[in-house]
């Protein structure tokens, strides 16, 4: 089988380490990216392995989730609800370092940084996120975001921001469109809870207005829920479009507001929320981490680059094969990785990870619904797999004490998640 030689080349280069680290006093684990991925990296790593040394390397000062932001597109919460800063990681003993990581060299084992500092690792976590391919949809950059707002890395917030005042100043009887892009992008239902919670602000205060959602896909996650529940809370308001039904947008005018299609269809609209495809942030690309598509392919049973031993990517920059692009799996694989990462260093075998997944979407104020998956190592395709029926959707039906209980468990998931990551 082809597995044997890669995963003995790769313990040999694993094992070579925890000599360093023994010469060195503590094994130096360094961090980079502290969202989701990372800062459960660094705070898990020093909760469980304190004999780490740990340096966590993040570009900004504090961190605007993602999750729940569309519930601040629909003015439910305010930007500071869901803003976070590091002192918690400082109190754990991690050394955090607010700047950019500029060139990662995995063969010296070393990371420049923007400031000029370069720091020395034993083994690093990359969980950079993504980035924007602005290069993807004619019309469409970083300019163009300024009139239509992509508001999919939340970043300081002002896209977030901007999208909530566009919303807010739209008349009574506008069109919201929104764009949603090809599989794979950071988090498969997020469009269509935004989709949701902007019916939910629109049905509240402009009720005369239309959701127009052009979309590169078919079909899309938990879709019969999101369309029963469009359905019961919000008739008529909501158009979605498959790509085989001209879905699919070509080009943007943020000049004239108008968005094409692939058939030459042009809609104009009053506010476009433009989600453009996406690919792993710029240092893994820069680190030639990332393959063609884009991702960064790892050993799913460390998190560990194909590309470059000693460095383990977790998160929405990582190829994950089925698994999806979410927080909640950020944080799994980021506690697979320590592991891995800590066991490697000692010169023991990885243990076997597991991945956890559920995804609680937001339809109204009180109204929430979830898939749920586990993950494990398919040693035949080294590749991540779904256990068989380990999870599954909501149930579908008129069920609004259900759907009232997962709001409340989205609240609850979102409380731990955050103390996993800062507390
Ligand atoms: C609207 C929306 C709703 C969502 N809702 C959910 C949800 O309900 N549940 C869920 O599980 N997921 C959800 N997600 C997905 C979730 O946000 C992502 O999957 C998650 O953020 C991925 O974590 P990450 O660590 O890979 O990247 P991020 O959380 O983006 O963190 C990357 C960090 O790296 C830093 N960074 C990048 N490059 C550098 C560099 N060169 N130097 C220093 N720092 C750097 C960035 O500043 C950032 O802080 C949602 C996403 C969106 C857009």
């Amino acid at each position: 089988m082809t597995v044997a030689l890669p995963r003995r080349a790769l313990l040999g280069a694993a094992l070579a380490a925890p000599a360093l680290a023994r010469a060195q006093g503590a094994a130096r684990l360094l961090v980079v990216g502290g969202g989701f991925g990372g800062a459960t990296a660094a705070s898990y790593a020093r909760r469980e392995h304190p004999w780490l040394d740990v340096t966590l390397v993040e570009q900004r000062r504090s961190y605007i989730t993602c999750p729940y932001s569309n519930r601040v597109l629909a003015g439910d919460l305010a930007l500071a609800d869901i803003t976070f800063g590091y002192e918690g990681l400082r109190a754990r003993g991690v050394r955090v370092v607010h700047d950019r990581a500029v060139h990662l060299d995995p063969v010296a084992r070393r990371l420049r940084l923007g400031g000029g500092e370069t720091l020395s690792y034993d083994r690093v976590i990359l969980s950079p996120g993504i980035v924007l391919r602005y290069d993807a949809l004619e019309g469409y950059d970083e300019a163009a975001s300024a009139r239509m707002p992509h508001a999919w890395t939340a970043a300081d917030g002002a896209q977030i921001t901007l999208l909530r005042r566009q919303l807010q100043a739209m008349p009574d009887g506008g069109v919201v469109g929104l764009v949603i892009p090809p599989n794979p992008y950071r988090c498969p239902p997020g469009p269509y809870e935004r989709i949701s919670l902007i019916a939910s602000y629109l049905s509240k205060h402009k009720p005369r207005s239309k959701i127009l959602a052009l979309d590169a896909k078919e079909a899309f996650s938990k879709q019969a829920l999101f369309q029963d529940a469009w359905q019961a809370l919000y008739p008529g308001m909501i158009e979605w479009v498959s790509a085989a039904n001209d879905g699919r947008v070509v080009r943007v005018d943020p000049e004239d507001m108008v968005l094409e299609t692939e058939f030459g269809t042009r809609h104009r609209v009053s506010v476009a929320n433009v989600i453009p495809p996406q690919s792993a942030a710029a240092i893994a690309i820069d680190a030639g981490l990332a393959d063609s598509t884009g991702w960064v392919p790892v050993d799913p049973r460390t998190l560990e680059s194909r590309a470059a031993a000693g460095v383990h990517v977790v998160g929405d920059a990582m190829f994950p094969g089925s698994m999806p692009k979410s927080g909640f799996l950020a944080n799994s694989e980021a506690k697979a990785a320590v592991s891995a990462a800590a066991a490697l260093l000692r010169g023991e075998a990885p243990p076997e990870p597991i991945f956890v997944n559920t995804c609680y979407s937001h339809i109204g104020p009180e109204y929430a619904i979830s898939v749920a998956n586990i993950f494990r190592v398919d040693e035949e395709s080294r590749s991540f797999a779904e256990v068989p029926n380990s999870g599954g959707t909501s149930p579908r039906g008129d069920l609004p004490e259900q759907r009232r209980l997962e709001a409340l468990y989205a609240d609850g998931w979102y409380a731990s998640i955050i103390r996993s990551m800062f507390g």
